[in-house]
């Protein structure tokens, strides 16, 4: 018998459950699609098969049990039940794997042991994850199910890059070091940017950026993390949609202190409350960059503060690697705003970065070079696909590579 050639890929929030299910013969996607607001009532499922209409459907979904029911119900409609032998496994997103896990890992009993244990380290995230692995679990006890950590992809940062320079003991007392996040997209990008320069991805040296709503750098030589910008949380590092990245840890003591916040409202302030939205009251980029072409000046200073530490980073892993062969644009704003990437490079002509005006302007789903002809470092836009990326991992685990890509 043929092995079974489906993946279904769960991102399990904490209100929400986003799923896909592809097909691993060409990576096609067989359905898409979205719970959101679970535990309300006005939860909303919609479920897109390939080539077919979406449909939707609202109404209370209690809870995650209730959510990935009602999406097995959504794909049986077409076909593609959870039931079918043709599914090899469901693969989980699961945000932080802390040291222990460096690679996707079939789940068991202590693997979700180990899961739990990383609670403190992320409160927000792994409880969703965890729940959503578990109704998987009961839905199908029979399938294998995967583990890809966002963590995992930065596990190889050298310990001088990994540390905190605070005092060791307490450091490992309470786990605290730099952890780094979107592992899955930096490794799909890396890989994805050499192949695009036809190159091999164990020789070539990437600084990607990947830039959403959250947003994180990582410097990658020959295929291996050596730096990333989120650090603990994802707190640490560029200026996001609405967190601060980077700042003196004293601003915390100080808003304690002189403001007499709690740390839970700094915690909000920080994480919610700060980045772009604090800086102009906008966290989309599309809507930030309609003020600053209409000359709204506060949305011209967090587009500016934005692009200075974005710019920060790029010398500071151009550094760390030494030789760099290429800069790779993704997620949400590094995939369409060419104004950021226009002036996230300007000036830096002299390291052999330049963006070609023409090429930058384009639009479009491909990976694509925005370099001139002949730079010495290309600078590329590699759309992101973490979705496909957990699905490969989670397949080459259970039924091996294949072919597959
Ligand atoms: P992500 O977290 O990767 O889904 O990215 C979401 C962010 O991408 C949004 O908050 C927007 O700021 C940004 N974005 C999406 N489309 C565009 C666009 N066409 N131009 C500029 N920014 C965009």
């Amino acid at each position: 018998m043929s092995s079974p050639t489906r993946v279904l890929v769960l991102n399990s929030g904490s209100s929400s459950v986003k799923y896909q299910l592809l097909d691993m013969r060409d990576s096609s996607r067989l359905a898409v699609g979205l719970v959101e607001r679970i535990g309300e009532q006005t939860s909303r499922l919609k479920h897109t098969p390939a080539g077919g209409e979406s449909r939707e459907c609202g109404g209370a979904i209690a809870d995650h049990d209730a959510a990935l029911k009602a999406v097995a119900e959504e794909l049986a409609k077409d076909g593609l039940g959870l039931d079918s032998p043709e599914l090899a496994a469901i693969g989980h997103r699961v945000v932080h794997g802390g040291k222990t896990f460096t690679e996707p890992t079939v789940i068991d009993g202590a693997v979700l042991a180990e899961i739990e244990r990383l609670i403190p380290v992320a409160p927000l995230h792994n409880p969703a994850n965890l729940t959503g692995i578990r109704t998987a679990q009961v839905l199908r006890p029979d399938l294998p199910q995967v583990a890809v950590f966002d963590t995992a992809f930065h596990t190889t940062m050298p310990e001088s890059a990994a540390r905190y320079a605070i005092d060791v003991k307490t450091a490992d007392e309470h786990r605290v070091r730099r952890y780094g996040f979107h592992g899955t997209s930096h490794a799909y990008v890396s890989r994805a940017t050499a192949e695009l320069l036809g190159k091999d991805p164990a020789e070539t040296n990437v600084i990607v950026l990947h830039l959403g709503n959250g947003a994180s750098a990582s410097a990658v030589r020959g295929g291996r993390c050596v730096d990333t910008s989120m650090g603990l949380t994802p707190l640490e590092g560029l200026v996001m949609g609405t967190r601060s990245g980077d700042m003196d840890p004293a601003v915390i003591f100080h808003l304690m202190r002189v403001g007499g916040m709690s740390a839970d409202e700094i915690d909000t302030l920080l994480n919610k409350k700060s980045g772009l939205i604090g800086l102009c009251g906008d966290n989309d980029m599309r809507e930030i960059r309609r003020r600053v072409d209409e000359g709204d000046e506060q949305a011209e200073l967090a587009f500016d503060i934005y692009i200075h530490r974005l710019k920060k980073y790029i010398g500071a892993y151009y550094a760390v690697l030494g030789r760099v062969d290429a800069v790779a644009f993704t997620a949400g704003v590094g995939e369409n705003a060419a104004p950021v990437r226009a002036a996230a490079l300007a000036g830096l002509e002299e390291l052999g970065l330049a963006v070609d005006g023409e090429r930058n302007a384009v639009r479009g789903d491909e990976a694509r070079l925005i370099s001139p002809d002949g730079a010495r470092v290309a600078v590329a836009v590699v759309p992101t696909d973490e979705e496909l990326e957990i699905a490969t991992q989670t397949y080459a685990l259970v039924i091996g590579s294949g072919n597959h890509t």
